[in-house]
């Protein structure tokens, strides 16, 4: 961590402006940021650090008509502990608590969430140990060939493997959230599209300021991860209700949040029936190696216990 200059933005404008010169980088909480630069991960990592916590207005949890406003610096403890989140968006609520630990929920911010990098092992390394496609190392990802137990199930994107790491995104992505930044409003199905090293698609100089939640009171998230206490999602469902429809939405299973093909629950029929029809669509599309095709029944279970549990 050599020649860092941290900067105490006042302003949005003041944080764009300091990116806006190059090799910068957006400090939130910091849980991801950190361990990303004091890991050694990237060969030239960025030296222009951006505090934004100390610009104010931007946490906060608001209700607008059937919307929840949220700021990019709301922490997902205050997220996970709101009576407006866990009545209007229980499944945004649940994500939110079941992130890392409590320290980290503390800490940890859902701009930063929704912003953090990949945690596949080969991005993880040293920048020398291991090339990698999503780093720009590599032509190729070293996962496809090596280690992809914990990688994703539907495929490839961009030649890389790694999954979303993010425990809010299929939420935000199976409510139809829109994300604003500082440059446009996105819906999160179009934000979580991979680009480069990131799990978004957003620039080098762009910076999350809000996330809108439509109400979806029919709403569930569950998380399946190895170790109970502190991990990332193995796999995950998202599922909810707004309008006359449902939208199941897996996380950990692909790049990016994954909606299965003509999943939609019309009119809130959440039966065995359908539970069982859509956790049979994931066979059907799943493209597993052999060290992962374990996450496909873990995902069958969870979308059946998802429905099941908003019958
Ligand atoms: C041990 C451990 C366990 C974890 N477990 C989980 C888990 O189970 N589930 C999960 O989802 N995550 C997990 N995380 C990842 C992460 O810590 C959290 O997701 C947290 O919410 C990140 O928020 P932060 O405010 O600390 O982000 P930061 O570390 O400050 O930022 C993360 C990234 O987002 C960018 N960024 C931050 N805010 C913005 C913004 N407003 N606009 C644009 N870019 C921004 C930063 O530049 C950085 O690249 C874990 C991390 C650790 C270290």
């Amino acid at each position: 961590m050599d020649n860092i200059k941290h900067y105490e933005a006042t302003s949005l404008d003041d944080a764009v402006s300091i990116l806006a010169k190059g090799k910068g980088a957006v400090c939130a909480g910091g849980s991801d940021l950190m361990t990303y630069l004091k890991g050694f991960i990237v060969a030239d990592p960025p030296t222009n650090i951006v505090d934004i916590k100390r610009i104010s207005g931007l946490s906060y949890i608001k209700k607008d008509g059937d919307t929840l406003k949220i700021g990019a610096l709301t922490t997902l403890y205050e997220i996970a502990n709101s009576d407006d989140v866990k009545n209007n968006c229980p499944a945004l609520a649940e994500a939110a608590g079941l992130v890392a630990s409590p320290e980290i929920r503390f800490q940890g911010t859902i701009g930063g969430n929704i912003c953090q990098k990949p945690r596949c092992i080969y991005y993880r390394n040293e920048f020398d140990d291991y090339p990698c496609k999503r780093k720009g190392e590599s032509s190729m990802c070293y996962a496809v060939a090596g280690v992809n137990r914990y990688h994703s199930i539907f495929g490839l994107k961009d030649t890389c493997m790694a999954v979303c790491p993010s425990d809010t995104a299929p939420v935000l992505v199976a409510v139809g959230a829109k994300i604003v930044t500082t440059k446009k409003t996105w819906d999160a199905k179009d934000f979580f599209v991979i680009k480069g090293e990131q799990i978004n698609s957003i620039d080098a100089d762009e910076i999350v300021k809000e996330i809108q939640v439509p109400a979806a009171k029919k709403s569930v998230y569950k998380k399946f991860a190895f170790r109970k206490s502190i991990d990332f999602p193995l796999v995950s469902v998202a599922v909810a209700q707004t309008g006359s429809s449902a939208k199941v939405i897996l996380g950990a299973c692909f790049n990016e949040p994954y909606e299965i093909d003509a999943a939609e629950i019309a009119g809130g029929n959440f039966s065995e029936a359908n539970a069982e029809a859509i956790a049979a669509k994931v066979d059907a599309k799943a493209k597993t190696t052999a060290q992962n095709k374990y996450k496909v029944q873990i995902a069958k279970t969870l979308i059946k216990r998802a429905i099941l549990s908003l019958a």
